[in-house]
């Protein structure tokens, strides 16, 4: 996965440079080969080191996985009953390790679809649509980082934070809750702001409002007991 070898040779996280690693049912991965993959999501580069040498290699990929609430995947369906043990479930989430979802900017469930949707047909968002709207995101990010380094929000560090997603009293006792009822963590509070800012860049709103805070939350689903 991260690349290895003698001589060295990328591994799937450089092959996905500049592009996307999809990664379907993820706790079935051995633990380790994901755990290492926690660093060269935070630096975008992977070092393998030998003996003699060190090669770096890029590592610039968005991370897309896919895993199932337990084993038999129907804890979350209402149509159907999931028979796993407690202890199943908890050793079937555990391959997945808290520090590696911490990493994960959008956590969401993606419930099964009924019959009857899947035959309304009722239209949602267009591609096309929706891409105007991505870029016009973009723009404003263009805009906003222009003459830096940083490109997209999802790049500002903790000192950019402060200066760029500036929050009104209610989202900032709205973020404090959140972050003190799920036990959040300093990243995963990080996460939600440069979330809420692109958010509200979204929708094209100069200043996070409370409803963009509101929806950043909602994306750290496995952060909270419940999925434990
Ligand atoms: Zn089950």
């Amino acid at each position: 996965m991260v690349g290895g070898g003698n001589p060295p040779s990328p591994g799937e996280i450089s092959l996905s440079h500049h592009g996307v690693l999809f990664l379907d049912e993820l706790p079935e991965f051995n633990r380790r080969t994901l755990e290492v993959m926690r660093q060269p999501l935070e630096d975008r580069v992977v070092t393998i080191s030998r003996a003699l040498r060190s090669t770096t290699f890029p590592a610039d990929f968005m991370l897309v996985a896919a895993l199932n609430p337990c084993p038999c995947g129907y804890r979350t369906d209402p149509r159907r009953s999931c028979h796993c043990a407690p202890p199943v479930i908890e050793k079937y989430m555990g391959k997945v390790s808290g520090p590696l979802l911490d990493r994960i900017d959008i956590h969401i469930e993606v419930p099964a679809v009924a019959f009857s949707e899947l035959q309304s047909g009722a239209p949602g968002t267009s591609s096309s649509e929706m891409r105007e709207q991505v870029m016009r995101a973009r723009m404003i990010q263009a805009k906003r980082f222009e003459g830096k380094s940083t490109r997209v929000n999802s790049q500002l560090n903790t000192r950019q934070l402060r200066e760029v997603c500036v929050l009104g009293t209610t989202e900032r006792n709205m973020l404090r809750d959140a972050v003190n009822d799920n036990g959040l963590s300093a990243r995963a509070h990080d996460k939600i702001l440069r979330l809420a800012r692109t958010i509200a860049d979204l929708d094209d709103a100069a200043n996070i409002k409370a409803e963009h805070i509101h929806e950043a939350i909602n994306y750290r689903i496995l952060d909270r007991d419940i999925w434990k």
